[in-house]
């Protein structure tokens, strides 16, 4: 009988063993995928900066375009003015100078503008830049690990299954019944016990069980939660 009861605790070490793999294997893919976001992100506000860079030199090119498209109107209309034949003819074109001068000045403006934050952007590109590669350097390690432990836990989740069934086969028949019908209903099946309360669902042991636990001649379950209790010596 000490026999069967040691081996109930390996059993029972084992399938904590497995059970204990496998929550953490569940939880290595919601881990990665996090990173892949991460990494995701910083590249998109990288690129939407770097972006907008581009955007702002290509608009401020247009710009100077549309400057010198003015300039050359107002240079030919002012050659038109020495042509002109009446005095209403001279002022159209005076005032359409005007518009033209006001319209450059404006464009002018603006590209102030754009030169500013062209300036502001440049400085928060490159910060940015070596920022999102630091980023991506480390969840790309993260990734790493995080397979790399998926793998290992794969393998000893493994090891430990076959162990497992190994150690099993070696239990009586009637034990793996009992074994299998608590793990239907219960995280766990074993208990071991090294004081006065089950392990299991902290209830109370009498002193009357805890003395029939301690002779470990025969299988006992817990008289509230049913599980297999088995009493071990601290010095063991
Ligand atoms: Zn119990």
């Amino acid at each position: 009988m000490e026999d069967i009861l040691d081996l109930l605790v390996t059993i029972q070490r084992l399938d904590d063993d497995i059970k204990e793999a496998e929550s953490t294997i569940q939880e290595i893919p919601h881990k990665i995928t996090k990173s892949e976001k991460a990494i995701e992100e910083a590249h998109n506000n990288f690129q939407e900066k770097s972006n907008r860079v581009k955007e702002i030199k290509k608009m401020y090119k247009i710009k100077e375009g549309d400057i010198a498209e003015n300039e050359s109107k107002i240079t030919k209309l002012n050659s038109q003015t020495f042509s002109v034949k009446t005095n209403e003819e001279y002022r159209a074109i005076i005032a359409e100078i005007d518009y033209l001068k006001k319209e450059n000045e404006k464009i002018e403006d603006e590209m102030m503008v754009l030169l500013e934050e062209e300036e502001q952007l440049k400085s928060a590109v490159s910060e940015l830049e070596e920022e999102t590669k630091n980023i991506v350097e480390s969840k790309q390690n993260e990734i790493k690990n995080l397979e790399k432990e998926h793998e290992e836990l794969m393998t000893k989740q493994q090891q430990a299954k076959i162990s497992f069934d190994e150690h099993f086969k070696k239990l009586p028949q009637d034990t793996q019944e009992v074994y299998r019908r608590i793990s239907n209903v219960r995280d766990r099946v074993v208990c071991v016990i090294t004081d006065t309360t089950c392990t299991g669902c902290y209830a109370n042991l009498t002193f009357q069980f805890l003395n029939e636990l301690k002779k470990r001649n025969k299988i006992l379950l817990c008289g509230n939660c049913g599980r297999i209790l088995i009493f071990v010596p601290s010095t063991k």
